[in-house]
Order: structure tokens, then sequence, then C-alpha cells
């Protein structure tokens, strides 16, 4: 009875509320592969990395929405659309999403994990990346400080507590559990 309907137009507006760092550039790399062609096996082996993450942005998908649309729907409509929609084929059974600390330590672009922002990007991408949240001034200062002493989820916490205008004593360990965090704080 008080089952949410949602649709991926609703998944772009929770990515803007709600989604942590590495999602929202998931959601990204999905969009670009989205402009592109089908991808040839080698555009396809440059863009592996991105293709992954794609993967690993489903399962979040399908983590968090497959309780509320019913799994049998999710893969039907949703995940058939964005495998489709990105060009991206084949199967997946694994949909368990990664902890914070499995992407940290992370090679990036390489293997089947994606990158947390806050420990991969270089310092002026990250710096837009928090702009583009709404994050300037001296909240953008304190956490360009945690990055730099490798306090990658202190940092992330801190972006959530800078958007949020709360603070989150628990840290943030999961990017499911972002998500959840900030749907706890928007409904409240
Ligand atoms: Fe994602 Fe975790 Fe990195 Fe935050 S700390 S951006 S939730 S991987």
């Amino acid at each position: 009875k008080d089952a949410v309907e949602i649709s991926l137009k609703d998944i772009d507006q929770l990515a803007k509320t709600s989604f942590p760092l590495c999602m929202r550039h998931m959601l990204e790399k999905a969009r670009n592969l989205k402009i592109e062609r089908k991808p040839s096996s080698e555009a396809w082996g440059q863009n592996a990395g991105a293709g992954l993450k794609l993967e690993d942005a489903l399962a979040f998908w399908r983590a968090e929405f497959s309780q509320k649309v019913g799994s049998e729907r999710f893969d039907k409509e949703y995940a058939y659309s964005i495998r489709h929609n990105y060009g991206k084929e084949g199967k997946r059974t694994d949909y368990t999403p990664y902890s914070c600390q499995k992407i940290i330590s992370a090679t990036p672009g390489v293997g089947d994990h994606h990158g947390c922002p806050y420990r991969h990007f270089g310092e002026d991408n990250l710096r837009a990346a928090l702009n583009k949240m709404g994050i300037s001034g001296h909240p953008l200062e304190d956490i360009m400080d945690k990055v730099k002493n490798r306090h990658y989820q202190l940092a992330c916490t801190m972006t959530f507590e800078a958007e949020h205008g709360v603070s989150c004593d628990t840290g943030i360990n999961h990017p499911n559990q972002y998500f959840s965090e900030s749907q706890k704080v928007l409904k409240a």
C-alpha cells in the first residue's frame, strides 16, 4: 500500500538530492555512454571502466529500488532499459554493491570496481564536482583538507553534512547508506 512508483526521471531527481559523489559520477558516465553509439569492441575496451561502473550503478539502483517497484519489474523495465540505452549487454547475477572501503582501495579503471572520487579524482576535478553539488568556501576547503590527509570517507561525510545541513554522526561507509541517510533527512 505504501509502494512508491519510481521512474527513471525520479532516479535523476533522487541522484541530484541523495546520491553520493561516486554515484553521481557513475550516472554521468552512463549518460556519456548513452550519447555514443553502441561502442565497437575497441572503444568498448577504452570504456571498460565506465561500462563496469555502469554495472555497479545498476546494482545500486536495483538494491535501492527493487524493493519499491519489485525486482521482477526492475529487471524487466529498468535494468533492461538502462542496459539497452547504454549499449551494454550481458548478465550479472551478483548485485551486491561495494562498501566505501572496498571502492576506495580499488585500482581505478581496472577490474569490476568503480572509484571513489575523493580518492581517485585529481584536485581540480574534485573541486569542480563538489562545486557542482553547491559546495564552496570553508566547507569545501575543509573537505579538501581531509582529502589531502587521505581521510576520504570523512571527506564524504562532511560533504553529506554540508549538503544536508545536518551532522552525520555514524559517518559514511557505503554509497547506499549515503542515499538512505539522505532520504531520511529529506523526508523528516
Ligand atoms: Fe562513494 Fe563512499 Fe567515496 Fe562517498 S566515500 S564517494 S559513498 S565510495
